[in-house]
């Protein structure tokens, strides 16, 4: 069998090798020059002031929402169409979050469902960029502003993305983006949250670092939590994000052949990336989706069939409000989002990552046609 071609894979070499080795050597691994390098770094290519480093884009997600004053009684807009981390991040601060379905051409939130979903008690809204894809940021924002809402981006899968000009990062008071090994780029874990807001960067690098405001080390002014980011990590970051660019542009040479080789295949709807023009900077992810001409179960079929040809397969995203503990509390139910639970049913990513070569796509393209054909005359 040839070799198994991974679901995704971080774009790792030498130099990231030599930063991590020098920091090693160094002695200092936490709290010093690499961290304020990658925060700088993340919040220059998101077009923001200041950048707050932290060790996951969930933990950035926690001290967005309590910086901006987030807490019991408020309600947060966001979407079931995302990974878990984004709902979970307005449970820990103890608001209640409000789904709304998904409009079916971007994925993301349905900027009129939103309208309608304010009420007195909504207090932010929390968009996600999902697959990169930044569709109607520009139109959140002007809701936001409209009702007098806290945004907070999760801008965790658009890293270097840009919408009508403005860099992904740009639309909220905050934003916050992820290092995650499957991301763009990584950190190996880690976060930085975004924004130009003064009080939103202090309460933030307080609250990682233990509650902690001033340079006494055993003086707590709040109750903070340890979510620093170790140097390592932020010194791994440092490079990729030098590299962002390149990076960056091999996946999108990945997802333009993808889009070539997957074009004709009749029972595959292409991301909705593929359709922008000019092409989207930042792809995240290539997630296709089965036609509803197919059974339902057909998704599964295939993904099981790429499975044991070596193919790496995801089933991003299952919807959030089916998710067993979410089910059981939110009083949310089956049926209560049904477009995000029909493409979530149907959609599949595909292999990618920077360092897919073309004869690999072609055979993801080769095996996907094979397994499509096989379900449809079932
Ligand atoms: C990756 C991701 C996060 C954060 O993930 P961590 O693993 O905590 O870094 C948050 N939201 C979305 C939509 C993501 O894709």
């Amino acid at each position: 069998m040839p070799q198994p071609i991974p679901l995704s894979e971080p774009d790792v070499g030498d130099a990231e090798v030599q930063a991590v080795v020098r920091v090693l050597r160094s002695g200092r691994l936490s709290m010093g020059p690499e961290l304020e390098s990658f925060e700088q770094a993340v919040a220059d290519r998101a077009g923001r002031q200041f950048g707050i480093g932290v060790n996951s884009g969930t933990s950035g997600l926690h001290l967005a929402l309590l910086a901006a004053g987030i807490g019991p009684g408020d309600e947060v807009i966001t979407t079931p169409f995302s990974f878990i981390a984004t709902v979970n991040a307005i449970l820990y601060v103890g608001a209640r979050p409000v789904l709304v379905d998904i409009d079916p051409e971007s994925l993301n939130l349905d900027p009129e469902r939103v309208a309608r979903a304010i009420t007195d008690r909504t207090r932010a809204l929390l968009p996600v960029e999902v697959f990169g894809n930044m569709q109607h940021f520009p139109a959140y924002q002007k809701l936001a502003e409209r009702h007098g809402l806290v945004l907070v981006e999760d801008c965790c899968e658009a890293l270097g993305g840009e919408m009508q000009g403005r860099p992904a990062g740009s639309f909220g008071h905050a934003g916050v983006f992820a290092f995650y090994p499957n991301k763009q780029i990584t950190a190996g874990e880690g976060g930085v949250i975004v924004t130009d807001d003064p009080a939103i960067r202090d309460t933030c690098r307080s609250l990682r670092n233990q509650g902690r405001d001033g340079s006494d080390w055993l003086c707590h002014a709040r109750m903070g939590y340890n979510y620093r980011l170790d140097e390592m990590s932020a010194a791994l970051g440092c490079v990729q994000m030098r590299r962002l660019d390149e990076i960056l542009q091999a996946r999108k040479r990945v997802a333009q052949w993808y889009n070539q080789e997957l074009a004709e295949l009749p029972g595959v709807h292409l991301p909705p990336m593929a359709r922008q023009h000019p092409s989207p900077a930042s792809w995240f992810v290539y997630v296709v989706q089965l036609a509803d001409t197919l059974a339902v179960e057909a998704r599964d079929q295939v993904a099981e069939r790429l499975c044991r040809a070596g193919i790496g397969c995801g089933k991003y995203f299952p919807p959030i409000h089916l998710q067993p503990y979410f089910l059981e509390k939110s009083g949310y139910r089956r049926g209560d989002f049904p477009i995000c639970e029909e493409v979530a049913r149907r959609s599949l990513a595909l292999p990618f990552s920077s360092n897919l070569r073309r004869e690999q796509v072609r055979r993801v393209a080769s095996e996907l046609t094979h397994a499509v054909q096989a379900v449809q005359t079932m």
